[in-house]
C-alpha cells in the first residue's frame, strides 16, 4: 500500500491507538456522506459512533454553532457562571428525560460521565463495590476502565481499578448477588461494544428492583443508547424503567464534545456539596457544545426524527434478517433495535472482511469493539429509504463474496 504524504505525518506525529488505524483521509462530511480528500463520498453507516445523530453539518448545528462562537466561547471552569445555552439545553434534557431526572450535571466525554456517576454513586451511599457486566464498555477513564467487561482491557490497569463484580448480561439469576456492599450498578441498557446485544426482557426492571431493595444506585450508560439512537430520546423511556443516573454523551453535543449526568436535583445537590467540588470540571458544558446540542434535539423534534429513525430500524434489521436467510453459513445472528444494529458473521474474519468490502463499494461499517464478529450498522437518524438500501445492498453484496 503507498502511503500518501499527510498519511505518512499521521504516522510520524499522530499517536495511535492501536496499530491499525483505518486511515480514510477526510476531506469534508455532509449529511449522511463523508468524502475522502479526493472527493470520493463514502456512505456514513458508523455515525463516529454514535455522534452524529443528524448526520454532519446539519444546517442548525452550523448555525448554532457560529452563532455561539460568536458570542462567547469559554468563560471559566464549569458550574461557576451562569451560561444561557447550558440552561436551555439542561431544561430541555430534563424535558425529554423520564419523570423525577429533572437535573445535568455537564461533562465533555462519557467516560469522565460514567466516572463522574460512580464517584456520585460512592459519595450518596458510603459504599465501595460495584457491578457491572460481562461485554461491557464504559469508557477508558480509569473508572469507566474498571467496569470494562473484558478482562484482557483491564488485566494491565489493574491495580489502579476500583472493585467491580462482573454479573452476566442478561442472566436474571445473577442480579440476586446485588447487594448492600455496591454503591452501584452500572448498565448499557443496550449493550453498544459487546455486540449490540438487547435486554432480555424484565431484565432492566429486575435490576432496578434489586437496587431499590438493596439502596444500591442504578446507573443507565446511555452513552451510545441516547438521543434518539433507539428511536426514543432515551433507552430508559423505551424500557419504561427509571434509573438514578443516566449517563451521556456521544450525540448529546450533535458532533461536539459534550457529556453529562442526568439525575434528580436532590442527588445531584448532595453530590455538590460536603465537601464542595466532588468533580471540577473545566470544559464540561462547553456553550458552543450546548448550543449544539440544543439545536440538535430541536431539529430532532421538529423533523420528527424518532419516528422516522423506528421505521428505518425496521427496515435495515428486516433487510438484514433477509441477508441470514440467505447466507446462513456465513450470518449467524442479526439484532438490534431502532438503528442500532448488530450483524453478527460467523468469524472475526469473516466481519473484517465485510467492512472492507463494504468500503470499496462506499459504504463505512464498524465492528463492535469487544465482539469483532458484529458488523455495526449505526446511520445517522437522518438516513432515507434510498440510502438505507445502499447500505443493505453493499452489506449483502461483501458478505457474498466471503
Ligand atoms: N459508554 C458507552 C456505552 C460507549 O459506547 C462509549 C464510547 N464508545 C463510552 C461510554 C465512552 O465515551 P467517550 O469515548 O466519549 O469517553
Amino acid at each position: 500500500m503507498t502511503v500518501t504524504p499527510l498519511q505518512q505525518r499521521f504516522l510520524n506525529h499522530v499517536s495511535q491507538t492501536s496499530p491499525f488505524s483505518l486511515g480514510l483521509e477526510v476531506g469534508k462530511a455532509k449529511g449522511v456522506h463523508i468524502y475522502d480528500v479526493n472527493g470520493r463520498p463514502y456512505l456514513d453507516f458508523i455515525s463516529g459512533i454514535g455522534v452524529t445523530n443528524l448526520g454532519h453539518c446539519h444546517p442548525a448545528v452550523v448555525e448554532a454553532v457560529c452563532r455561539q462562537a460568536q458570542s462567547y466561547a469559554h468563560t471559566m471552569v464549569y458550574g461557576e457562571h451562569i451560561q444561557e445555552p447550558q440552561v436551555e439545553l439542561a431544561e430541555k434534557i430534563a424535558d425529554i428525560a423520564p419523570d423525577g431526572l429533572n437535573c445535568v450535571y455537564f461533562l465533555s466525554t462519557g467516560s469522565e460521565a460514567n466516572d463522574a456517576a460512580l464517584k456520585m454513586a460512592a459519595k450518596l451511599t458510603g459504599r465501595s463495590r460495584y457491578v457491572a457486566f460481562t461485554k461491557a464498555y464504559h469508557g477508558d477513564t480509569v473508572g469507566a476502565a474498571a467496569c470494562f467487561g473484558n478482562e484482557s482491557y483491564r488485566k494491565p490497569f489493574a491495580l489502579l481499578l476500583p472493585q467491580v463484580d462482573f454479573l452476566r448480561f442478561n442472566d436474571l439469576e445473577a442480579l440476586e448477588s446485588i447487594n448492600q456492599n455496591h454503591a452501584a450498578v452500572i448498565v448499557e441498557p443496550v449493550q453498544g461494544e459487546g455486540g449490540i446485544r438487547l435486554p432480555a426482557p424484565g431484565f432492566l426492571q429486575a435490576i432496578r428492583d434489586h437496587c431499590t431493595q438493596t439502596g444500591t444506585m442504578l446507573i443507565f450508560d446511555e452513552v451510545q443508547t441516547g438521543f434518539g439512537r433507539l428511536g426514543g430520546w432515551f433507552a430508559a423511556g423505551v424500557f419504561n424503567v427509571t434509573p438514578d443516573i443516566i449517563v451521556m454523551g456521544k450525540a448529546m453535543g450533535a458532533g461536539l464534545p459534550l457529556a453529562g449526568l442526568l439525575a434528580s436535583r436532590e442527588s445531584l445537590n448532595r453530590f455538590a456539596a460536603d465537601p464542595p467540588f466532588s468533580h471540577i470540571t473545566t470544559f464540561g458544558g462547553n456553550p458552543i457544545s450546548c448550543a449544539a446540542g440544543l439545536a440538535g434535539i430541536r431539529s430532532i423534534e421538529y423533523d420528527r426524527l424518532l419516528t422516522h429513525a423506528s421505521a428505518m430500524g425496521e427496515g435495515l434489521l428486516k433487510s438484514a434478517q433477509e441477508i441470514m436467510a440467505a447466507y446462513p453459513e456465513k450470518v449467524t445472528h442479526v439484532r438490534g433495535l431502532g438503528l442500532m444494529i448488530g450483524v453478527e458473521l460467523k468469524t472475526e474474519a469473516m466481519a473484517r472482511q465485510v467492512v472492507e468490502k463494504a468500503r470499496d463499494y462506499g459504504v463505512l461499517f464498524e465492528t463492535t469493539l469487544l465482539d469483532e464478529k458484529t458488523v455495526r450498522l449505526s446511520p445517522p437518524l437522518i438516513i432515507t429509504p434510498q440510502h438505507c438500501h445502499q447500505g443493505i445492498d453493499a452489506l449483502a453484496r461483501a458478505i457474498e463474496r466471503l
